[in-house]
């Protein structure tokens, strides 16, 4: 059986590691990896854990975001 405090935590030095990864991204943001570029007025298909298809589409996604 999972202990609670423990998975807390874990989620909390994920969350850390995820903020110091991408510090340029806003706290709290959350993207997963999907296989599409994450910008809703694209689509396209993405390789691997990118999240965008395009720097582009990153910046426009963060406009969209506001
Ligand atoms: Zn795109």
């Amino acid at each position: 059986m999972a202990d609670v405090i423990d998975i807390a935590q874990e989620i909390e030095e994920l969350a850390l590691a995820t903020a110091i990864r991408s510090r340029k991204a806003a706290p709290g943001l959350k993207l997963q990896p999907a296989g599409i570029c994450q910008n809703e007025n694209c689509g396209e298909d993405v390789t691997g854990d990118r999240l965008f298809c395009n720097r582009a589409c990153a910046d426009e996604y963060e406009e969209t975001k506001r």
